[in-house]
């Protein structure tokens, strides 16, 4: 062979005894057959097998089935986004001339969808109270195909009843989605508590270090599995074998970072409702906050996200106070090392129910800080918070 050649051949690095812990990371567009009728064959592959790099690698499968194990599923099918999994979930379950309902405190990029997307393509769309449980059965009709639940709901915590309304749905015959990108599958076993789709934004807590995106969505029918493959392929939708292993890397220090990050946000909350401005904490793991007995019946644990709805006094200040912190960088998603912090002017839209206060709602993520360092931080941002003028942001804005 010449040098050209040469350069395209495989050497002897390959072969031989080696083994590693790491998940290697196997990138390809086209997957290689050993014969023509292996290649022939190769469409049979595309749903458990290799077939084509858009379908799959041994490191996106690796993912898929360490996730659909901790699901207590069938078959999950990872996508390149959180959002990617909501829309797939979406589409593979209701058709044109039917209905989808989705919990009032839905997460914020559902509304647009429904209305700019959904509607267009005949798919109807309506919105329910979260905390309505088994009263779900009023809101159901005939047309309604696939109800979502999210628990907590974004931004303001609502614990739903997911048994009751799953009851409920199944009993109309119509299937059942949730979002449970807070929970992680290891806090919260969607399948078991009768959802027949279980999505989770791998970006946040799953990934855990804010630089990638996935998402996953998993089922116990196989034949809704190859529904959503099917579908996935058509819109060109894969994940990298980079990106899956970055995802592996976040998913083995999962269950620490959880804990550690939902023991200082616990902390943090129970100093955070004692402060002036303060008009309402959620976080599910506390007392007073929406469906926290749910919270406690159904989950095995919590996560670092609270959201502190603040007195309408407070808005002037707010933006200098969260810009003095130091520790909480501003930014949307979650779940990563760091700590965030995301701020809105008001609560967020509902259409159902309206909310319960009307000033500004800030919502924290808890990263892996010293969790004393974030007090000390917060304790800042809230001095500020209640005399602005004090310090440096008066110098800032001279
Ligand atoms: C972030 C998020 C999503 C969307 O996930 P992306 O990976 O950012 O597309 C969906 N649901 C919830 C609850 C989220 O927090």
């Amino acid at each position: 062979m010449r040098d050209p050649t040469l350069c395209l051949t495989p050497g002897d690095g390959l072969g031989g005894a080696f083994e590693s812990l790491a998940v290697p990371v196997h990138r390809a567009s086209t997957v290689v057959f050993p014969t023509v009728a292996a290649y022939q064959g190769r469409r049979d592959e595309i749903y458990d097998g290799f077939s084509y790099g858009l379908y799959g690698t041994p490191t996106s499968r690796e993912l898929e089935t360490r996730l659909a194990r901790l699901e207590g599923a069938a078959r999950t099918l990872a996508l390149p986004s959180g959002f990617a999994a909501i829309a797939m979930t979406t589409l593979a379950a209701v058709r044109p001339g039917e209905e989808v309902l989705f919990p009032d405190t839905t997460y914020d990029t559902v509304r647009p969808f429904a209305e700019r997307f959904l509607a267009g393509l005949g798919i109807g769309s309506r919105y329910y109270d979260p905390m309505i449980g088994a009263g779900l059965a009023e809101v159901l009709d005939g047309g309604t195909r696939l109800v979502w639940v999210e628990s907590p709901g974004s931004m303001t915590m609502e614990v739903q009843d997911v048994p009751a309304i799953a009851a409920a749905a199944h009993a109309r015959g119509a299937m059942v989605a949730a979002d449970n990108t807070w929970a992680t599958p290891l806090r919260f076993k969607a399948l078991a508590h009768g959802v027949d789709f279980s999505v989770c934004a791998l970006s946040k807590y799953v990934a855990g270090h804010s630089d990638v995106m996935m998402g996953s969505v998993s089922v116990n029918d196989v034949g809704l599995y190859r529904k959503l493959k099917d579908y996935s392929r058509f819109l060109g939708l894969g994940v990298s074998a980079d990106e899956s292993s970055l995802v592996l890397r976040g998913l083995e220090t999962l269950a620490i970072r959880m804990d550690r990050a939902e023991q200082s946000a616990r902390r943090l909350v129970d100093w955070v409702v004692a402060q002036p401005g303060v008009a309402e904490v959620r976080f599910p793991q506390l007392a007073t906050s929406p469906g926290h007995a749910l919270w406690r019946r159904d989950f095995t644990g919590g996560a670092g996200l609270f959201s502190v709805f603040l007195e309408d006094w407070t808005r002037p200040a707010l933006a200098e106070a969260v810009e003095s912190l130091q520790l909480f960088a501003i930014g949307a998603s979650w779940g990563g090392t760091r700590s965030l912090v995301a701020v809105l002017d008001r609560p967020p839209l509902r259409t159902v129910a309206p909310p319960a206060h009307t000033g500004p709602v800030v919502r924290f993520s808890i990263g892996l800080e010293d969790p004393e360092d974030l007090l000390q931080d917060l304790a800042r941002g809230f001095a500020r918070l209640a005399a602005p003028d004090q310090g440096g942001g008066a110098q800032r804005r001279a």
